[in-house]
């Protein structure tokens, strides 16, 4: 009897992180997707930086592409001009939180959207940038999480392909992991701030036969 509940248990913890860490699971968060939709939408989290994304917005310009920028609160303060410049070429900026902390998702509901979301829109708005798309980082979604995104008014925008770009593996295998998995519709999560970046998506949009968001 007891180890029934004892696996009971800990099937419960199990579902509760798996789905705190896997934004797809889409459990505590309604996150906004492209269904309906049979293009591909390429999003670009951790930036602005400053060598990166202004070589990507050169590249989206002449691929005739318009992205999602999900940026960090402190990095837009160190790059207004950037975050400004993402508008101007026609791409959507989104909130990526604050300070972009891996532990945030033990923090407290009223922390998390005030040193986090609030903190971070505050920048943008300085700027002159209004948005209701936020990205959680890591994908981490927990009912602190969703509350403060729900107090915010924010729309979470998920995905279903992750490049996992940041695991610092040779190009080939990102590309490939997302040309695979790439649908009509799909949502792409790739970053802005590694050096490789253009190049990936050079190679995504030449090799796919799919329909980008233009
Ligand atoms: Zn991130």
């Amino acid at each position: 009897m007891i180890w029934a509940v004892v696996v009971i248990l800990l099937a419960l913890l199990a579902y509760e992180v798996y789905s705190a860490a896997n934004i797809k699971a889409q459990r505590f968060v309604k996150a906004q997707t492209m269904s309906g939709s049979n293009k591909v939408l390429l999003t670009f989290d951790d930036g602005p930086d400053p060598v990166n994304t202004p070589r990507l917005l050169d590249l989206l310009d002449e691929l005739h592409i318009k992205a999602y920028f999900f940026v960090i609160g402190e990095k837009a303060q160190q790059h207004p001009e950037i975050v400004r410049e993402i508008v101007r070429r026609g791409h959507k900026v989104g909130n990526h939180s604050m300070h972009h902390n891996p532990f945030h998702g033990f923090w407290g509901p009223h922390k998390y959207y005030r040193d986090e979301i609030m903190a971070a829109d505050e920048v943008l708005r300085s700027i002159g940038i209004h948005t209701n798309l936020f990205r959680p980082p890591l994908g981490i979604t927990n009912r602190q999480i969703a509350w403060a995104c729900k107090k915010a008014g924010l729309h979470v925008v998920a995905w279903d392909v992750r490049s996992f770009d940041t695991r610092n593996e040779p190009r080939e295998i990102v590309t490939k992991r997302v040309l695979t998995q790439m649908r009509p519709g799909s949502i792409v999560l790739l970053h802005d701030r590694l050096d490789g970046v253009c190049d990936v998506v050079r190679e995504i949009v030449t090799k796919s036969e799919l329909e980008f968001v233009r």
